[in-house]
């Protein structure tokens, strides 16, 4: 931006209007003002094809990077810069020492080598300090490039055979456009790249379309960018790509950051609040004569966490405004209890309430569990699932109809369109961070005619606290951090392959004690598989071999869902001993006696995945063991299993792997529901991310709404950038 400027003593009498900074606007004044062009925003809406080296095999790799237009380009900014100081002279570089080099070009020649597959390119190069032999491996289409007295910039190091080129670019005339060293001087860019798209012909891209920048549209309202000091977006944008020195680079990107924060959490907020306006809930009335007693007769004393929890639930219920919250407690925490009392808070009411599960296993687990719980109650209700008979679930969905079943259990089945409810006021999501945003919204669409029913949201992957905002912004939130009494650590190793053999006679002694003991297969992501393959094998080699003597159940995602269930039941009653299984049993499996865990390539596995796992023991009267078979074969694997051995606590567990792994990792995992974020990076800008949630609450307190005017252009960029899809949950 061009500094202010000063104001003119003016000779004439004072003209009538002024410049903001406040000089006169006389003739001589208007005729220096620079010409500047609206902003055209429909400019980034250019093709990627329309750019000078883009044809339609570079762009269809920039498709698969989501970057479909010039605007797309704009916003993908670099993750890091090379700092190549400006051209050194080459008489005074020292052999080793890594420089840019500004040189003419004298002859090139392609030398061939005894090595097969590798051929070597030989330029002499000189500059007015004297000559250099430069070097490139495996490029011999250059040298037809490298006519005689062509001028190059080459970043490289200098050793005893040359100037060994690590990059390069023409300069002047017959090259196309100057790129003004780019790639080889100063701040070097890099950009995101792909196999198929290099980050060099990114940058040639990005220089492109660097004079767009200015028709980027300003989301931020300006009064918040006077305030906090932030760029203007084009110069941001402009600062990010080709910034003049790294101190640039770092203020735009923090602008860059916070927009984007302050964009998802104004998204946050606007879906909220329009949750809240389209549907108004059901009031329920205060705890009556069903839960009361029922919260008396249950077996065990609710854990502190537990009773504050329902206290929070119950508030929730009792409003006019659906219920939207979040319980997030680990596996064992005792969420069921709180899932069951706010369903039976409906039924006593007179309304129908649902639990939605992800997996057939789950569903059935917690039908069981309700039938348990229920067991002195006469409460109707159903399970349903696609393994429900045909006949049953025509009769089920005839009751869900009319009001007359009061509870039900399911999968995804119960969000078929087919599926009505009479009166439904309450509905609890298991795992909710396994269904998509629709699919939520499918539930949430059967409440009784206009209002929304309550729902609670359970997840057992803790999500460390720096993240929580931006991953359930939108919703209130409960943790259980307790768990029950009684439960104890599950003691955990991790061991080499030198133990295998003691470890299986350490698991045969369990079993000869009478206790059961899990072995998981290695996690392969993205093919079940594959990981059923592998668990089919282990589970054969274990009957014939190790556990020869014991009976050995199988378990993975690819069996069909009568054959899983049979192997549940004979785990749970006893009747097999080990399970040999995949990561499934992840979620849903309950079985006291089953005191050990073998976990094969552990390394695998996130932190809080493994942490999952190992709940699966230690749920009863018996101290409970885990044995990690895993491949610490970096420092960063070693860290991490270190963890796990030494942190029982699955929140502590969380914020160490997103310490460890960085949150695109854990993104990767899927378990978090987080949107991807181009430019923030968490937890390293919580600060920024809890001052921009500051900053929305600030607008919402000022306007009432988004929805007011004056904030259109950021609620529009809030929507474009994070749409109702791409936020979580
Ligand atoms: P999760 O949070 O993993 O869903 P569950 O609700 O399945 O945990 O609870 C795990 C086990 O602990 C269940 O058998 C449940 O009955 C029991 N439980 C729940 N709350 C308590 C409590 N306060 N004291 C003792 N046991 C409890
Ligand atoms: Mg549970």
């Amino acid at each position: 931006m061009a500094p202010p400027r000063e104001p003119q003593a003016a000779a004439d009498p004072a003209p009538p209007l002024s410049f903001a900074d406040g000089s006169p606007q006389d003739r001589g004044a208007l005729r220096e003002v620079p010409l500047r062009s609206a902003p055209r925003p429909s400019l980034l809406a250019a093709r990627i094809e329309s750019l000078r080296g883009a044809g339609p095999k570079l762009a269809a790799a920039a498709g698969q990077m989501g970057l479909d237009t010039v605007g797309d380009l704009l916003v993908h900014v670099p993750h890091s810069y090379r700092d190549r100081a400006a051209p050194r002279k080459l008489g005074e570089l020292r052999i080793g020492e890594e420089a840019t080099v500004e040189v003419e070009v004298r002859s090139a020649r392609v030398r061939p080598t005894r090595r097969r597959g590798l051929v070597i390119v030989e330029a002499s190069v000189a500059d007015d300090s004297g000559p250099a032999k430069a070097v490139w491996f495996n490029q011999a289409w250059l040298v037809d490039r490298l006519t005689g007295g062509t001028r190059l910039l080459l970043f490289g190091k200098l050793d005893r055979s040359g100037f060994r080129v690590e990059a390069h670019e023409v300069l002047g005339a017959g090259a196309g456009e100057p790129s003004a060293g780019i790639h080889t001087t100063g701040i070097v860019p890099v950009h995101p790249a792909s196999e198929r798209l290099r980050a060099q012909r990114l940058r040639e891209w990005a220089w492109q379309t660097r004079p767009l920048a200015r028709h980027a549209i300003e989301s931020l309202p300006a009064e918040l960018r006077a305030r906090r000091g932030l760029a203007l977006v084009g110069d941001a944008l402009i600062g990010a790509h080709f910034p003049e020195g790294l101190d640039e680079a770092e203020e735009a990107r923090r602008r860059l950051a916070f927009e984007e924060l302050f964009l998802h959490q104004a998204a946050l907020a606007a879906r909220r609040s329009a949750r809240r306006a389209a549907r108004p809930g059901i009031p329920l009335a205060p705890r009556g004569e069903l839960v009361e007693p029922w919260l008396e007769s249950l077996p065990f004393e609710l854990t502190g966490d537990q009773r504050r929890a329902l206290g929070e639930i119950d508030a929730d219920l009792q409003a006019d405004r659906p219920m939207q919250r979040l319980l997030m407690g680990e596996v064992g925490s005792g969420k069921t209890v709180l899932a069951l009392s706010a369903m039976l808070r409906a039924v006593e009411a007179g309304y129908q309430a649902a639990l939605m599960a992800p997996t057939e296993t789950l569903a059935e687990q917690h039908a069981a569990t309700l039938a348990r719980l229920l067991a002195d109650q006469s409460i109707p209700f159903t399970l349903l699932t696609s393994a429900t008979p045909a006949a049953r679930r025509r009769e089920a969905l005839g009751r869900l109809a009319t009001g007359e079943l009061a509870m039900v259990v399911g999968t995804h089945a119960l969000i078929e369109p087919d599926v009505e409810f009479g009166r439904l006021a309450v509905c609890v999501v298991d795992e909710q961070h396994r269904f998509g945003v629709r699919q939520r919204a499918a539930l949430d669409a059967k409440g009784p005619g206009g209002h929304a029913p309550h729902a609670l949201h359970m997840t057992a992957t803790p999500i460390p606290r720096t993240l929580s905002l931006t991953a359930y912004g939108d919703l209130d939130a409960t943790v259980l951090r307790e768990l029950p009494a009684g439960r104890k650590p599950v003691d955990t190793w991790v061991v080499g392959e030198e133990k295998r053999a003691g470890a299986y006679e350490f698991i045969r002694d369990r079993l000869h004690e009478g206790r059961q003991a899990y072995v998981v297969c290695p996690l392969v992501e993205g093919s079940e598989s594959l990981e059923a393959k592998a668990a089919t094998e282990e589970a054969v080699r274990l009957r014939a071999t190790e556990f020869a003597d014991f009976d050995v159940g199988l378990l993975h995602g690819q069996m069909a869902a009568r054959s899983k269930q049979a192997a549940m039941e004979r785990f749970a009653s006893g009747d097999s001993d080990v399970l040999v299984a995949t990561s499934v049993i992840e979620v849903g499996i309950d079985v006291a006696n089953a005191t050990v865990m073998l976990v094969e390539g552990a390394e695998r596995y996130g932190l809080s995945q493994l942490h999952q796992l190992r709940g699966r023991v230690g749920r009863g009267e018996h101290r409970s063991q885990c044995i990690l078979f895993g491949d610490a074969g970096s420092e960063l694997a070693t860290r991490r299993l270190e963890a796990i051995v030494t942190e029982s606590d699955g929140f502590k567990l969380a914020e160490v792997d997103l310490a460890l792994r960085g949150e695109g990792e854990i993104l990767g995992t899927r378990q978090h529901g987080l949107p991807r974020f181009r430019v923030a990076v968490l937890p390293d800008d919580v600060t920024m991310l809890t001052e921009a949630r500051r900053e929305v609450v600030g607008l919402l307190d000022r306007y009432g709404s988004l929805d007011a005017p004056a904030l259109g252009p950021l609620l529009d960029a809030a929507r474009q950038r994070f749409g109702d899809e791409a936020i979580a949950p």
